[in-house]
């Protein structure tokens, strides 16, 4: 990848900490099986992902950080055409993440303990289908602005993962993150499909949207919700 890399990420084993026990997710994660991918066999699926999903070949869809993993089941329930991967960072949310695949016994649906600045190590070219980023960490401060994923290193990223014609959906109840990342695809081949000011009000720039847990929080604040569709050109 050229330019700015993403930062380097050591990946934490149970063996690395020191007290393993003080996180029982930790434990709980690796403990699950299916549906959770634990991070050191992530990157073994590169290039091969339907093999995650007991080798169903279908489009593969991508959401970062999918939190307790609402919309992901859901979608994957409400889209079982295609395979859904949720990439989490945080254990305890990656075992409530397993838990609503469970209940939702969407088969076609999984979720890595993975982090997002590493991704370049996950997905081969054109590998992606969709990619689906619903409030992402905002970062408010200035000084914080290094911390937000949505930014020129994910936009060059993506237009080697996703496939021509993919859909990259973004929600954020920071209005400037969304900007940023419709500024940072300049020059890549994106095209800027749709942008709703509120998605609550305006309805979202795509047809089957899904509140998620967060969006239900600043639903209730009564801010808005942001959103930004944009297309990978051909
Ligand atoms: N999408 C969910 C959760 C939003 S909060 C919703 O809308 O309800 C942001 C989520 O991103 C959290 O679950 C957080 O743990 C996860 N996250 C933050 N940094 C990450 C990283 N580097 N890699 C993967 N996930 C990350």
């Amino acid at each position: 990848m050229e330019g700015k890399r993403f930062h380097r990420f050591k990946d934490k084993r149970p063996e690395d900490y020191k007290q393993p026990d003080l996180n029982p997710y930790l434990k709980l994660h690796r403990e699950m099986g299916p549906p959770v991918i634990v991070a050191e066999d992530a990157p073994g699926f590169r290039g091969r992902w339907a093999a995650a999903f007991d080798d169903r070949d279908a489009p593969l869809h991508v959401e970062i950080g999918p939190g307790n993993g609402f919309y992901l089941a859901g979608m994957a329930s409400r889209h079982p055409e295609f395979n859904w991967l949720g990439i989490e960072i945080r254990f305890k949310r990656v075992v409530l993440c397993a838990r609503k695949i469970n209940a939702a016994e969407a088969s076609n649906a999984r979720i890595t303990r993975y982090d997002a600045w590493q991704l370049e190590d996950l997905f081969a070219t054109g590998e992606i289908a969709g990619l689906h980023i619903n409030f992402p960490d905002p970062w408010k401060k200035d000084k914080h602005e290094k911390h937000r994923l949505l930014g020129p290193p994910l936009a060059r990223w993506a237009a080697d993962a996703l496939s021509p014609g993919a859909e990259l959906r973004l929600k954020s109840d920071h209005r400037p993150n969304l900007e940023r990342m419709a500024a940072s695809v300049e020059g890549l081949p994106f095209e800027q499909l749709g942008w709703s000011d509120d998605v609550g009000v305006q309805g979202a720039p795509w047809p089957d949207d899904l509140v998620t847990n967060y969006q239900s929080k600043f639903v209730k604040l009564g801010e808005p919700t942001y959103a930004l569709l944009m297309r990978r050109t051909d």
